[in-house]
């Protein structure tokens, strides 16, 4: 790898003036260490202090230059998990003269991408902290692009995944742990440290319990963009939906068992007349899954992390996830989050095992397989009697690990009544008409007309043109709302109306001024933006 990263040819003696002469330059986006991603030029690494070096010169840039609010608590989140703060990154400083002194630098010449895996063994969090992040990050910077090389500071090996990093790029990512081969002063030429989190739907449970992230801004299109880069990567066609329809029972095969899996799959075929096929991330090849599920119509499966594939699932299709005992759906929702992002058109359904006869604990498991033996007594006592987990903060919580990693026998006429509120006739997906949410834009030249009648009736003729962008589309129900406000009142009158004039007379008084607000709505629920605020008065 040592000989692939020289192999862009530099003129070193250039490349060390230019860092001498011009130190370390850097500009941010973004506001508090939570949103902010950096570009540097020469930034470095020490491979033996493990510290990022950012060099002082009279031409060295540093915005945002925070002093020291930069360790409170630090410059920049490296992971997409939100001021987590095993995942910091700061860089330590030293006047460009003092390289005098210091290892000969070794340039890297590609630019290249710094940050955190945040858990590279667990599926979930492979795509929702790493794989998406790293990809949108790539898009939003255009010199990030195929030749770019990602680097990995949390320190982690390579873990099971790899293969999945190495589909962002051309180049192979290198860990922490690599770049001591390459040398003691390493020199990234351009290089991006940090990760946006603006495709991320989910929160771990680290200051409050887990559940979906306050402020989604990520839909269903940009996650289809992303599972079609990395579909094409694998060398999956999107297949024609015209070949057979078929369900897949995603099956865990250490631990988190459903323990009567050939008679659900039984059961899921002849109910709704499908094929119905299994597979585990322990028999098949991670092109095998993704190339099935990309083309099934219904995807069941224990809670866990394999879940997260339904990412690859077509429009239409149905998410189907199991419960263990005495763990309320609604308490672990990041699959069904990704589920229900508007424009996944997916539909999502949980089943919970409610009988205790049909499951299986294992009290004597190591702690982080579930295991309470630890815990006194009456610790135990209690949580073998409990009826459901109380909600808890990640990640240790015995009560929680005990009860997620038992197993299950799934109540069959149970799961296919729940599947069935849902799903009426055949799952699957659906030739669905694209019927994209598109928005209406302002209302235009809204005028108002006001006239007194004696001195204690009014009345205020409001009228306007549609908004510019209705002229392009088809739209099944455009509506008004107006809402009329009396100057300085704190409240007002909303109305819902179908045309474009509307003369109020309800309670409007003589000599008044009224605040006219007026916006579009398309389809009952698409409300476009407020126009200028009309200044009436009677
Ligand atoms: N895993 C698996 N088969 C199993 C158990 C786990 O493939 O029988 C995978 C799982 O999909 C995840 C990783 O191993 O990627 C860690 O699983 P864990 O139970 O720790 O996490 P969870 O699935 O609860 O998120």
């Amino acid at each position: 790898q040592s000989q692939e990263l020289s192999e862009a040819q530099i003129d070193y003696h250039a490349a060390l003036q230019a860092l001498v002469e011009n130190g370390t330059r850097m500009v941010c986006t973004g506001r508090m260490h939570t949103d902010r991603i950096c570009r540097f030029e020469s930034l470095c690494y020490s491979t033996e202090a493990e510290e990022f070096v950012y060099f002082h010169s009279n031409s060295s840039v540093m915005l945002p230059n925070l002093g020291s609010r930069r360790f409170q608590p630090a410059l920049l989140d490296l992971s997409s998990v939100e001021d987590h703060n095993t995942q910091y990154f700061n860089f330590v400083e030293l006047p460009a003269a003092a390289l005098k002194f210091m290892p000969k630098p070794v340039f890297v010449p590609d630019v290249a991408l710094i940050a955190n895996r945040f858990n590279p063994d667990n599926l979930m969090h492979v795509f929702h902290d790493d794989l998406l992040p790293i990809y949108y990050t790539m898009q939003q910077f255009s010199d990030l692009d195929l030749e770019a090389r990602l680097f990995f500071m949390e320190g982690w090996s390579e873990g099971v995944h790899f293969d999945l990093y190495k589909l962002l790029s051309n180049k192979q990512p290198l860990l922490r742990e690599e770049l001591k081969t390459l040398g003691r002063l390493l020199c990234f030429t351009k290089s991006y440290v940090g990760l946006s989190k603006i495709t991320t739907w989910y929160q771990y449970g680290f200051v409050q319990p887990q559940g979906p992230k306050a402020n989604i801004l990520v839909s269903g299109n940009e996650i289809r963009q992303f599972t079609k880069f990395m579909m094409q990567k694998l060398n999956i066609s999107m297949e024609e939906s015209s070949s057979e329809e078929y369900i897949v029972v995603f099956s865990r095969t250490i631990n988190r068992l459903i323990l009567n899996e050939a008679e659900l799959i039984l059961a899921l075929a002849q109910e709704f007349q499908m094929k119905t096929i299994s597979v585990s991330l322990e028999e098949h090849s991670f092109s095998d899954i993704v190339r099935l599920i990309s083309n099934a119509s219904m995807l069941v499966s224990m809670h866990g992390a394999q879940l997260v594939m339904s990412l690859f699932l077509p429009r239409g299709a149905t998410v189907v996830e199991l419960f263990p005992y005495a763990i309320n759906p609604e308490h672990y929702t990041p699959y069904k989050t990704l589920a229900i992002l508007p424009g996944m058109d997916l539909q999502y359904i949980a089943w919970q095992n409610t009988d205790r006869e049909d499951t299986v604990a294992y009290p004597d498991r190591p702690w982080d397989q579930g295991g309470i033996a630890h815990l006194d007594k009456a610790e135990q006592e209690r949580i073998i009697k409990s009826t459901e987990v109380p909600r808890h903060l990640c990640c240790r919580n015995p009560e929680w690990l005990f009860r997620a990693y038992q197993d299950t026998k799934v109540n069959i006429p149970s799961l296919i009544h729940v599947i069935r509120q849902t799903v009426k006739s055949k799952p699957g997906p659906k030739k669905q008409k694209w019927s994209g949410s598109l928005y209406p834009g302002k209302v235009r030249d809204a005028k108002c007309q006001a006239s007194v009648q004696g001195t204690s009736e009014a009345k205020l003729a409001v009228s306007w043109q549609i908004p510019w962008n209705l002229r392009y589309l088809k739209v099944r129900e455009v509506k008004y709302e107006v809402w009329i406000q009396e100057q300085g009142e704190n409240t007002y009158m909303p109305y819902i109306l179908s045309h474009q004039n509307h003369t109020f007379s309800e309670n409007i008084k003589p000599f008044t001024i009224y605040l006219v607000w007026i916006r579009c709505i398309f389809n009952k629920n698409l409300l476009g933006p407020f126009a200028d605020v009309l200044l009436c008065s009677t």
